[in-house]
């Protein structure tokens, strides 16, 4: 196997975390080297739901249109009991939110997959290599070494890199690599999942259906036109294995598919999934990094495992981007861990807290949920809470710098606002850094933005980032590249004067200065 030129950043592993890690890096100019031990994308279905912060981040990638077309808006989430009756309902909204989409979305992963690999192979900074198995990782003074062997003749070879971004998922090679250990948040359930296609219509409501049953808790939701999922969780001493004779299989979805005959479902996967609750105790050595499930794994009752790994993505590529250049030290890719672990940690008890509360408790559990759950829509706020797709603030770090308190915008995401001209605050900021502000900076100020590539955002009294402002008690705020508040200020000057110099950077040309 010939050796590969060596590369700013290589990236292992081309699921949904590193495909858009090297496209979020290509974009800012960045070389990137992708290897994966597959020709072509993971074929099974896993991921099912992804929230509007993350369908926004998949806009930078260029493919938020094609996701639009292969996903459909989901109508929020029913509490049943194992006969299928209402516990209690939140409804969601599937209009547009603050991000430009809808809160909720539910597809295929390998679907979106697709996408993303098309984007990859297409990109001309971009070299994907597959059926190659990274089998080392090595790291000096000066890079890192990364050995690999070709999957179908064997032959090893290397490459050199000053950066590695690890992708490569739960059994990840790359966080062994770096003596990083997973910490267990005690969650360990074993779940059947199930995929169906069928051109039957099933006649179910469009949300999610979250079965309270103490006997066996259940998932059921539709995922496309002719697509459906359903998770059970298994007995002890059950296995997926048992459940391939359709004598078993039939009646545990006959509750959703009465009246539609057995040929009509075709059965596209049957898998049994462990799900788990862990944390990479760290998710850097020096010049490594752990992204995605290499970083973390949750149970997916709140359908968050890949929307986090394109979050880590989209907070560690303008940062490192940012360092090859020389704009940012390198002491400020620390921020990655410390920015995303305690966000991912804060995401994931919530996940096992919405496991447990519809899943455990046995009889008694059970007779709570029947008490408890049918009121749950009355209590003021909660439905709003439960249906909230927003997720907490960053911590503080040097580039969120928010008072000790944690109060006020710093650590949050500036809203995907349409702006006057019409384009969405992303679709202008272009992965830059910009200023939005209700006062009016001094042409002098204007200037320097532009010469160090930022971006000025004029917040008119009575548009969407005027209002947001002011819910921030604040009049300006320095949003980074990712869409996150740095910090905020009363005037636009010392904002201008902390936005770091991308002068010399591979970052995106500004197309129009001011909107
Ligand atoms: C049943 C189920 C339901 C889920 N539902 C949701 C949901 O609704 N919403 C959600 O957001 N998430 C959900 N998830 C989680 C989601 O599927 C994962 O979080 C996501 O796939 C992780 O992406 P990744 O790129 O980090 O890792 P992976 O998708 O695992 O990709 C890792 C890549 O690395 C490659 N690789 C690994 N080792 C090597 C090596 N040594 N050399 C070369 N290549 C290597 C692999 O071939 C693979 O392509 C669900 C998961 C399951 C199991």
């Amino acid at each position: 196997m010939s050796a590969d030129a060596d590369a700013p950043v290589v990236v292992i592993g081309a699921g949904p975390t590193g495909s858009a890690a090297a496209l979020l890096l290509a974009g800012y100019g960045v070389p990137v080297l992708v290897l994966d031990r597959w020709p072509t994308v993971y074929p099974r279905p896993r991921a099912v739901h992804l929230d509007d912060e993350a369908h926004r981040i998949l806009g930078r990638l260029g493919v938020a249109g094609e996701f639009a077309a292969i996903s459909r808006p989901a109508l929020g989430l029913r509490l049943v009991d194992r006969d299928l009756r209402v516990l209690a309902e939140f409804q969601r909204s599937t209009a547009i939110g603050r991000h430009g989409f809808p809160e909720a979305n539910m597809f295929d992963q390998p679907e979106l997959e697709a996408l993303l690999r098309a984007r990859l192979t297409g990109h001309p900074q971009i070299t994907f290599r597959g059926r190659t198995e990274v089998t080392g990782v090595a790291q000096d003074a000066g890079g890192v070494r990364v050995g690999y062997t070709a999957t179908d003749t064997g032959a090893t070879g290397s490459c050199r890199a000053r950066y590695v971004l690890g992708c490569d998922g739960a059994g990840s090679l790359v966080r062994e690599s770096i003596g990083s250990r997973m910490r267990d948040f005690g969650f360990d359930q074993r779940w059947l999942v199930i995929d169906v296609e069928t051109g039957a219509d099933l006649g179910q409501w469009e949300g999610v259906h979250q079965v309270c049953d103490p006997g066996r808790a259940a998932t059921y939701m539709r995922v496309g036109r002719t697509r459906y999922r359903w998770e059970f969780r298994l007995l002890p001493g059950e296995t997926a294995r048992d459940y391939r004779d359709p004598a078993r299989l039939l009646p545990l979805l006959a509750p959703w598919t009465a009246g539609v005959p057995a040929e009509e479902l075709k059965f596209v996967r049957l898998a049994e999934y462990t799900f788990r609750a862990q944390v990479a105790d760290r998710w850097r050595d020096r010049r490594v990094f752990l992204l995605g499930d290499a970083a973390h794994l949750t149970p997916p009752f709140i359908g968050q495992g890949m929307g986090a790994g394109l979050r880590d993505a989209a907070n560690l590529s303008w940062k490192l981007a940012s360092v090859l250049s020389g704009a940012l030290a390198g002491r400020d890719l620390d921020t990655y861990e410390a920015e995303r672990k305690p966000h991912v940690r804060t995401m994931i008890r919530f996940a096992k807290l919405v496991g447990t509360a519809m899943t455990e408790g046995g009889e008694t559990g059970t007779l709570l949920r029947r008490v408890i759950a049918p009121r749950l829509h009355r209590l003021p706020g909660l439905s709003a809470r439960v249906l909230d797709s927003r997720t907490p603030a960053l911590s503080r770090t040097s580039l969120v710098v928010r008072s000790p308190l944690g109060r006020g915008l710093p650590g949050t995401l500036c809203p995907n606002a349409v702006l006057p001209d019409g384009r969405r605050f992303d679709d202008a900021a272009l992965g830059r850094f910009a200023i939005v502000t209700g006062v009016e900076p001094s042409a002098a100020q204007r200037a320097e933005v532009e010469r160090r590539r930022g971006l000025v955002v004029i917040a008119e009294p009575g548009d969407e980032l005027h209002r947001w402002l002011r819910r921030g008690r604040t009049t300006a705020a320095l949003v980074r590249p990712d869409g996150t508040v740095l910090r905020t200020a009363r005037t636009p000057a010392p904002l201008c004067a902390a936005l770091p110099d991308l002068s010399r950077a591979a970052f995106p040309a500004a197309p129009g200065k001011t909107c």
